[in-house]
């Protein structure tokens, strides 16, 4: 039986695999759909179906397959104009889920193709979503300039993210890192530019200072623009002073805390999650938020602070 199958079609690096395999003698065949199938006008025809059709052809002809074969082709998408060529050229097919040998072939080639363009191996080998669109962002992001090249840039998806406002700039990095520009270790404590954005969720690139070589733009991430933070009232000092819905306040950095004061000076709560650690360092650099009290609880206050 000859079985075709397809990877990477879902990956924002890369081209998209097809592997062909004889399951009689275990003979393969794989190759890529190339890049400018993604980056071009081709995409929107979907000229990369048409390719599936070159690439069958080279196939066939080094397995030797004829119209005795048997053959069975993955589901997806990318096979629709092979249906319809395999039907018009008489072969015996079917569509259905490939499983086993060829899957697991097709990934590793497919594997091997992005290592092949840079891609670290540890990025692949030991993550369950290698593939996850944002996960390759954030490395795309970590080299934009020359990594962009190897993107599926017509995509949706590359329109929507690929261009969005990051904020970038000199820190000290408190915890161990992964540099995605060079894969190495990075050990703290350590100055690094870091990188921060916005997509579906906030992410954090730390990079060696030795690797990044362009501008920084030492601006507040989008995702701090505006955010509700919640902050535990002071306990310390009961009777409550008075807090009032809708009542500005302010933010001070004491020690490792911010401090939550209300408009007589007085200090009513703390915050010290992760996201008040972020906005202390950016107030240390000058910036302020607007803050207000949203809500109130026994022992919280829900706050909302704006970039002014
Ligand atoms: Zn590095």
């Amino acid at each position: 039986m000859i079985q075709i199958d397809d990877a990477g079609s879902g990956s924002l690096i890369g081209g998209t695999g097809i592997g062909i395999l004889n399951t009689e003698n275990n003979q393969y065949y794989f190759e890529v759909i190339p890049l400018e199938f993604y980056q071009t006008q081709l995409f929107l025809q979907k000229a990369y179906q048409d390719y599936v059709i070159k690439i069958v052809k080279n196939g066939f002809r080094k397995l030797n397959v004829n119209k005795s074969h048997i053959i069975e082709l993955c589901q997806g998408y990318m096979f629709d104009k092979l249906r319809d060529w395999l039907e018009k050229n008489k072969y015996q097919w079917k569509s259905t889920k490939i499983e086993g040998t060829l899957q697991l072939k097709v990934e590793e080639s497919f594997n091997q193709y992005v290592i092949s363009l840079g891609l670290p191996k540890d990025f692949i080998k030991h993550a369950r979503y290698a593939f996850g669109f944002h996960r390759l962002l954030k490395w795309v992001f970590a080299d934009l300039e020359n990594r962009q090249k190897l993107c599926k840039i017509k995509w949706k998806s590359w329109q929507k993210w690929g261009n969005i406002k990051k904020s970038i700039y000199a820190n000290n990095l408190g915890y161990v890192d992964y540099c995605l520009k060079c894969g190495k270790r990075i050990k703290p404590p350590l100055n690094v530019v870091t990188i921060e954005y916005i997509t579906n969720k906030p992410a954090t690139i730390n990079l060696h200072n030795e690797c990044y070589q362009g501008k920084l733009n030492p601006f507040p991430p989008v995702f701090l623009h505006q955010i509700s933070l919640t902050s535990k009232i002071c306990s310390e000092k009961l009777p409550k002073p008075d807090i009032k819905l809708e009542e500005k306040i302010t933010l001070r950095k004491i020690q490792k805390n911010l401090v939550v004061f209300n408009k007589n000076g007085e200090k009513i709560g703390y915050l010290n999650c992760r996201l008040g650690e972020k906005l202390a360092f950016w107030m240390e650099k000058g910036f302020n938020w607007n803050c207000v009290i949203q809500d109130l609880s026994e022992n919280k206050l829900l706050l909302l602070a704006q970039l002014t």
